[in-house]
């Protein structure tokens, strides 16, 4: 995957909160039921807390029970990016915003109809917008 590093719309590493920049710079991950928007049942949209591009739509998230928040599907094709992960000694598919590389999470084939697939994502990778 080609990432634009020179996006004007990406955020600098100073105004991203010491979360947004472990979780989104350095891969990391949040502790589960410790983040802002797992439990998060609102209608609205979620954006990238790097770039503020459009990620997801509260109409695919669900409640997996993992405490990270779940979507079954991204806001538009190709909104989320994928890469085969093999760190921590697994093979996982991790999912990065394809507007500006962060890191947001990893994808599972254990989600619900119709896409069958679980976008677990980190809170801290994504800003909350409630419609309306
Ligand atoms: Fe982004």
């Amino acid at each position: 995957m080609t990432i634009d590093k020179t996006h004007q719309a990406i955020r600098p590493d100073a105004e991203l909160s010491a979360e947004q920049f472990r979780v989104l710079r350095q891969k990391g991950t949040e502790r589960p039921f410790s983040g802002a928007l797992w439990d998060e049942h609102r209608d609205g949209r979620y954006v990238c807390a790097g770039c503020d591009t459009e990620l997801f739509r509260s109409e695919t998230k669900f409640d997996s029970g993992t405490g990270w928040p779940s979507f079954s599907a991204p806001a538009e094709d190709g909104a989320v990016a994928t890469e085969t992960d093999r760190s921590m000694w697994m093979t996982r598919v991790e999912a990065l915003c394809s507007t500006c590389g962060g890191h947001l999470g990893h994808v599972f084939d254990d989600g619900p109809d119709p896409t069958g697939q679980r976008y677990c994502i980190n809170s801290a990778s994504l800003r909350f917008t409630p419609e309306g």
